[in-house]
């Protein structure tokens, strides 16, 4: 089985409000009754998270599947992404053209994301890194780039649901109005 996870993530919020943003979603959270305000162990690589609280049903598509585990907040600089496997491939955000990583049936395409990963690497060092894109050959902030499945979000607030049924997108909608309107995007796989 494995263990999901979902993770929401706030693409706008700065490294200087991101500890601010973090307390008023969680206590949005906690007064909502989806999670629980104080903390036990129940989320994997961290010392402790919010278990699901009694409404925690309200933010899920399928209440029929009962949450095991908790949320663990994350904020500093971060490389979300999708766990196993990788992206299937990024879009430009200048010519909307596709950059394929995988072929069809998932064979890795030799070099296709070297450019990537190097970006990947100098952002998490530095906060500031484009790519290049083949097709179009403009330089855009890897920030902007789009992934198959949102399979990477480069941010500095997240929160990680552990072992949740998949969110609704008005619980979705609704985080994001508590984030003051910013753009979130839901990073989820398996571990
Ligand atoms: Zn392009």
């Amino acid at each position: 089985m494995g263990d999901h996870f979902q993770t929401i993530v706030d693409l706008d919020a700065t490294p200087a409000e991101a500890e601010a943003l973090a307390d008023r979603a969680l206590h949005w959270l906690v007064s909502e009754g989806i999670v629980l305000a104080q903390q036990t162990t129940c989320v994997l690589g961290a010392p402790a998270g919010h278990p699901p609280g009694e409404h925690w049903a309200k933010a899920v598509i399928d209440p029929d599947w009962e949450p095991t585990d908790g949320l663990a907040v994350e904020t500093g600089r971060t490389v979300f992404h999708g766990g196993q496997g990788g992206a299937q491939y990024a879009i430009c955000p200048k010519c909307a053209a596709r950059t394929d990583f995988f072929t069809e049936t998932w064979e890795p395409i030799d070099g296709a994301d070297d450019a990537f990963f190097e970006a990947i690497n100098t952002w998490h060092k530095t906060g500031k890194a484009t790519v290049t894109c083949s097709h179009c050959a403009s330089a855009s902030d890897l920030r902007a780039w789009k992934w198959a499945d949102d399979y990477y979000a480069f941010a500095y607030l997240g929160s990680e649901f552990w072992n949740w049924p998949e969110f609704t997108p008005r619980f979705l909608a609704d985080f994001a109005q508590v984030l003051e309107g910013h753009r979130v995007v839901r990073v989820w796989g398996k571990l």
